[in-house]
């Protein structure tokens, strides 16, 4: 019998909704043409393209022509900053982001270093909220563009990021957020945000892999990293990935609907917190990493001490058990996670953390699972781990 697969690795991608699948699939085999032909069976696919950018628009209250397809979040983030970076080159060479970015993020400020600009990369605190105080004193005459998270894909902590939207529109200082793990998760609303610029990608949220969107308010101007034809204009040259665009559409449309729906919310919450409550109440010497409040509902991130995070996946993965140590980028790294560190944990510690990300997928049975196996796997570990020996004489 094939053994079933819990899947708790939902920040890293999601599983395609069905009804995401059935939306896409006549753009493979019937409505084929390319969207910028004359012809009225072009002009039809260029018509549900504008359908799907419509409800990208409602998921983040923009305006449609203020939402550009890309290839997933990894774009937007390069596109969103050297974008702005290269338009504004003139005006400062200053950027600000925070210690906790994801990589898509943190190495294209890394490029940009390289090419002469600066970099300011704000601390966290002990759960991974920047300090808004050290922002303001961050911001220099020639600061042109702030890009903090919405939500943290490793820990999940939720940004300040309307305090931060209001601080840039005073100064006069561009914004972009990186909003792909905040997507689906929680409401997102850009003009009240005061965001000039802001990332998602649709795979996060039971959407395709390979399909993302940048909005860019309409008074911003960027300069486009692709060049090429006229599409999405001038803003992002290359034929449009029309399935998946339509893809996305849906994902989009599925996923206003469920926000609206508390028990959609309440359910995979819940299942979190149940998570949370039995690991610590069963396992000594865990700590919970991230925001207690101000996280995202489906996002545990433990350290379990003592033991690698690494042995402890592939414990569950025997099980059957997908989870991960942090972001999909630092997995396989024998560096502690950038994150980790920056909330302030020693390596040790670090080295300890393992994340579990859910999804509307998961159930009841799926977390008993984790709680019933995952004690074992911890005393199995911590039996041959030299760290916890030297830990249990001392308690002595
Ligand atoms: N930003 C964040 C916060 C992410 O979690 C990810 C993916 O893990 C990305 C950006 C990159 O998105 P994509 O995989 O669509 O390139």
């Amino acid at each position: 019998m094939e053994k079933r697969i819990i899947y708790l690795d939902n920040n890293a991608t999601t599983k395609i909704d069905e009804e995401v699948m059935n939306a896409m699939q006549p753009y493979f085999t019937e409505k084929y043409a390319n969207p910028s032909g004359v012809y009225y069976f072009a002009q039809e696919v260029k018509k549900d393209i504008e359908n799907a950018r419509e409800n990208v628009a409602k998921l983040l209250n923009a305006n449609p022509d203020e939402v550009v397809f890309t290839s997933g979040g990894t774009e937007s983030d390069n596109m969103a900053i050297k974008g702005i970076a290269f338009a504004n080159k003139e005006k400062g060479k200053h950027i600000i982001t925070s210690a906790i970015e994801h990589h898509a993020v943190l190495n294209t400020c890394r490029y940009l270093e390289k090419n002469g600009f600066e970099i300011t990369y704000l601390p966290v605190d002990k759960y991974g909220i920047i300090d808004i105080d050290m922002l303001k004193k961050s911001i220099r005459k020639d600061t042109i563009l702030i890009t903090v998270m919405y939500a943290n894909n490793e820990i999940g902590t939720i940004e300040p990021i309307e305090e931060i939207g209001k601080i840039a529109r005073e100064k006069n200082i561009y914004f972009h957020t990186d909003a792909v793990q905040a997507a689906g998760k929680i409401d997102i609303d850009v003009k009240k945000l005061n965001v000039d610029l802001l990332s998602i990608s649709a795979h996060k949220f039971y959407g395709p892999k390979g399909i993302g969107a940048l909005y860019i308010n309409k008074k911003v101007k960027i300069e486009p990293i692709l060049h090429g034809g006229h599409h999405e204009k001038n803003r992002r040259a290359g034929t449009e990935n029309v399935a998946s665009i339509i893809g996305m559409g849906k994902a989009c449309e599925i996923a206003i609907k469920n926000l609206k729906d508390q028990s959609y919310k309440m359910k995979i919450k819940s299942l979190r917190d149940k998570l949370e409550k039995e690991i610590l109440k069963n396992i000594p010497e865990v700590i919970v990493n991230g925001s207690p409040e101000k996280r995202v509902d489906n996002t545990l991130n433990i350290c379990i001490k003592y033991i690698e995070g690494e042995s402890v996946l592939i414990n569950l993965d025997f099980e059957g058990i997908c989870a991960s140590s942090g972001s999909a980028c630092t997995s396989g790294s024998l560096e502690p996670s950038h994150v980790l560190l920056a909330l302030g944990l020693p390596h040790e510690i670090a080295h300890g953390s393992i994340r579990f990300s859910l999804s509307k997928y998961n159930t009841e049975e799926d977390i008993d699972k984790v709680i019933n196996v995952l004690p074992g796997i911890v005393e199995k570990l911590r039996n041959v781990s030299p760290f916890w020996k030297e830990r249990k004489n001392d308690a002595k």
